[in-house]
């Protein structure tokens, strides 16, 4: 199956050789033997005329036509991938971007005085200010490549957290977060003898504000939440948070890895001192991801792995080093990720972002009310701001059992503790399903998930 060829959208990637068209016109790696199968028709669910999301000037079917992936079938029955807050789909201009890189502009950066590497150094830089606009960064310089949102956090804990936590100091962590946003903690905590104290939630998923305004103090030395929980859809009230830290000295560390991709997001608005996301769940490359923080923070941060790139003269008797941001890169960074990342940012901000959100947020009303069709069926979290995941327990079947059930839908939806324990555990739950929605999901995907569901819950149970 070769990729289809789609009507271009957005700026061509700057810099690349011979256009953003993979080179000879390849096809996916080995005709990928991707399976053929019948259409079958959108489903309707039971539940009568549902209103359907109203047009907010914004159309899925304009992001759907760039992702290749969403016209293969699986199990027979075209895809339809809801599983998009474990990772979302790539646009070709993305997949074409790799392949142009790797066909006709490889080179490492920043070092060697050639052409191609020069180029390439030029496209690594160019991705990191685009990242920088993204996200509302003052400079380029106060954006740190990592792998993803785990590796920012990581980094964060050891660099920053080696040197700024001691005995008796807290860092507050909310219950809603991904296991990457407490276990870091909880091993620089144990090496300093830190203390991590988690922030509670509400029964309905928020974060318990007044909690946390009883929690900080003058001991609190960082504070760490998510701006979208990947389990609860939670949204919380970072900035006002943020602001509640600073009164008591503590930075603020924001886990960005669901919210980027939903809404807009301005670190300097939030007043965020550390903000961290993953390329893989904002439809760029896996393996890519960015730290932001204040230049005063990052000026003050030390190398956290030592190696080349981040040196200015290396000597057994005394090395020095490079200016931050690549003081914290040692190592050959990646190179075609942060291409790939460069033409996501490129392909997403091509859409009206608040029209998106709009859409989204439709779209998440739809589900929530076409699921509340299906008997037994019960979804965790009612905070008033969320994004749209819908995690769900459905009376009689484990999660697993009815992830597999919508697998042979063509339906993929996630099951398990989503590394989130403690936010499962605050629902008395070590297991849930979840539904979790992109920009180009439909209302007609919504549809299949629930008559699946239905017909999961109608099927004759197992005897015994
Ligand atoms: N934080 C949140 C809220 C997440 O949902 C995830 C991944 O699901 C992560 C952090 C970790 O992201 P990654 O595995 O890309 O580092």
């Amino acid at each position: 199956m070769t990729i289809p060829d789609v009507t271009a959208r957005g700026p061509a990637l700057p810099g690349l050789p011979g256009g953003a068209g993979l080179p000879g016109g390849a096809g996916l790696p080995g005709g990928a033997g991707l399976p053929g199968g019948t259409q079958a028709g959108a489903a309707t669910p039971d539940a009568g005329a549902l209103p359907q999301p109203q047009s907010s000037g914004f159309s899925p079917e304009s992001a759907r036509q760039d992702i290749p992936i969403l016209r293969r079938t699986v199990n027979g029955h075209p895809l339809v991938w809801l599983d998009n807050g474990a990772t979302t789909q790539k646009p070709r201009q993305v997949i074409e971007a790799l392949g142009a890189f790797y066909g006709a502009a490889n080179s490492n950066i920043h070092r060697g005085a050639h052409t191609m590497a020069r180029e390439a150094t030029e496209m690594y830089e160019a991705g990191r200010a685009a990242v920088a606009g993204f996200l509302g960064a003052g400079s380029p310089d106060d954006i740190v490549f990592v792998r993803g949102t785990t590796e920012a956090i990581n980094l964060v804990a050891q660099s920053w957290g080696r040197a700024n936590l001691g005995p008796g100091d807290d860092i507050l962590v909310a219950v809603l977060e991904h296991h990457s946003d407490i276990v870091p903690w909880q091993l620089i905590a144990k090496e300093t003898r830190a203390r991590v104290v988690p922030i509670p939630l509400t029964p309905q998923g928020a974060i318990d504000q007044d909690a946390y305004a009883d929690l900080l103090s003058s001991r609190t030395q960082l504070v760490a939440v998510s701006h979208a929980s990947n389990v609860l859809g939670t949204v919380p009230p970072v900035k006002e948070m943020t602001a509640l830290a600073h009164r008591y000295g503590a930075k603020v560390l924001v886990d960005g890895a669901q919210a980027v991709a939903h809404f807009p997001v301005d670190v300097r608005d939030l007043d965020a001192d550390f903000y961290a996301f993953s390329g893989h769940k904002l439809f760029a490359p896996t393996g890519i991801g960015a730290l932001y923080a204040k230049p005063e923070i990052l000026e003050a941060m030390r190398p956290w792995q030592g190696g080349g790139n981040m040196i200015d003269t290396v000597d057994f008797a005394r090395t020095t080093f490079a200016p931050v941001p690549r003081l914290l890169e040692a190592g050959t960074g990646h190179i075609s990720g942060v291409v790939g990342l460069l033409a996501a940012l490129n392909w997403f901000t091509s859409f009206d972002r608040d029209a998106v959100a709009a859409y989204e947020s439709a779209l998440m009303t739809y589900a929530q009310q076409a699921l509340a069709t299906v008997p037994g069926l019960e979804v965790l979290g009612s905070a008033p701001e969320r994004i749209a995941v819908l995690t769900f327990t459905l009376a009689g079947h484990d999660p697993a059992g009815v992830a597999d059930w919508l697998d042979r839908d063509g339906i993929a939806i996630r099951a398990g503790h989503h590394c989130a324990q403690p936010a499962l555990a605050h629902y008395g739950l070590e297991s849930a399903a979840r539904a979790s929605l992109a920009l180009y999901n439909t209302s007609e995907e919504v549809d299949q998930l629930v008559a699946s569901l239905r017909r999961l819950q109608a099927a004759p149970k197992p005897a015994g």
